[in-house]
């Protein structure tokens, strides 16, 4: 599996994302050859764990979901500020692996060359008085605790068994707002081009990447933020976008109604002009992608609801987020 075969079978879940779709692509892709390399050369694997930095609903857990299917490696995702509010940190940390190893059935090799997938990891910011604020963890506590499982370490589990965490890969993801106002103070100490041959694209490029120092300013620590390398941006979902998530991907809502439609011998025409109504609402709920499926939900529950009692319904079609959805058979339900 190629880092390009990656991509393109990302394309068909995630709309959009093309940058961190190929920067993804390519960690995985070399982290698995490490691994591969370990094992015969025996040399010692320096992993680079991700960070994924961008608002809620863009994505990011549904990329590495994705990436974990393409791959067929276990995956699970954790959330850090439920860590922090745990007093047992470790022992949570502990759970989230047992979970990875019974998402590989119980086969502890299989866990090991998982992907674990931590959202919110800007919550765990270490500065801001945080101490004393009782119950919970702090958020440099759990960085500390996260730290050694991503170094990778053997860690006890249940049964007195071990799990190497040496191999696995670590994802971290987080919205991290007020990070842009960090990257523009740094950016002014950046490349600047010298000559005319330099490829200011390039200078660009290099200028405007999160570095582990801006991490640090941010609030992580810095044997943390050294822990994450790689550090790839989502950009906000445009209307257009939203309207995509809908209706394009290979399973989209859309196409899963239809279908449940389909089965009872209905077709669900839902006109476009919709879609764009129900992607400007749920610009309104600045939740990216998360509102979307709510808002169609209900839109589609009277259809639901009256489909099954009315074998005599052809089609279901709807106009408009403000209209009621037409039936259309030998004879309507009223
Ligand atoms: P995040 O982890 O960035 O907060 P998620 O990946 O959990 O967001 O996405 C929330 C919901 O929105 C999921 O149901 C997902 O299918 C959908 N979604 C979000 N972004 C996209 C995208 N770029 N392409 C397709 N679906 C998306």
């Amino acid at each position: 599996m190629t880092p390009s075969h990656i991509v393109k079978f990302l394309d068909q879940h995630v709309i959009g994302q093309d940058e961190a779709k190929r920067q993804l692509a390519v960690a995985v892709y070399t982290h698995y050859k490490k691994i591969e390399l370990a094992g015969s050369a025996r040399t010692e694997i320096v992993k680079s764990n991700v960070l994924l930095v961008g608002p809620t609903g863009t994505g990011k857990t549904l990329l590495c979901e994705t990436l974990s299917r393409v791959l067929e490696v276990p995956f699970v995702t954790a959330n850090a500020t439920s860590l922090a509010q745990s007093e047992y940190v470790n022992d949570e940390i502990e759970a989230i692996l047992e979970r990875l190893i019974d998402r590989a059935a119980g086969d502890i090799g299989r866990a090991q060359r998982g992907i674990v997938f931590i959202d919110e990891i800007d919550k765990l910011k270490a500065r801001e008085g945080q101490a004393g604020q009782g119950r919970g963890t702090s958020g440099e506590g759990v960085q500390h605790a996260l730290l050694k499982i991503m170094e990778g370490a053997p860690v006890k589990i249940k049964d007195a068994r071990y799990i190497d965490t040496t191999q696995i890969l670590f994802i971290c993801g987080g919205a991290f707002v007020g990070l842009d106002d960090i990257l523009a103070k740094t950016r002014s100490f950046g490349f600047i081009s010298t000559s005319e041959d330099d490829n200011q694209q390039l200078l660009d490029r290099l200028n405007s990447r999160v570095k582990p120092t801006d991490l640090f300013e941010f609030g992580l620590i810095p044997e943390f933020a050294g822990r994450l390398p790689i550090v790839a941006s989502l950009k906000p979902l445009s209307r257009e976008m939203l309207v995509r998530v809908m209706t394009e991907p290979a399973n989209s809502i859309y196409g899963q109604y239809r279908q449940i439609l389909r089965n009872d011998g209905v077709e669900l025409v839902i006109e476009p002009q919709v879609f764009v109504q129900i992607a400007d609402m749920a610009m309104e709920y600045k939740v990216g992608a998360r509102s979307l499926r709510g808002i169609f939900e209900e839109l589609l529950t009277p259809v639901i609801y009256l489909v099954p009692d009315h074998p005599e319904v052809q089609q279901v079609r709807i106009s408009s987020l403000f209209e009621n959805p037409r039936f259309i058979g030998a004879r309507p339900p009223a």
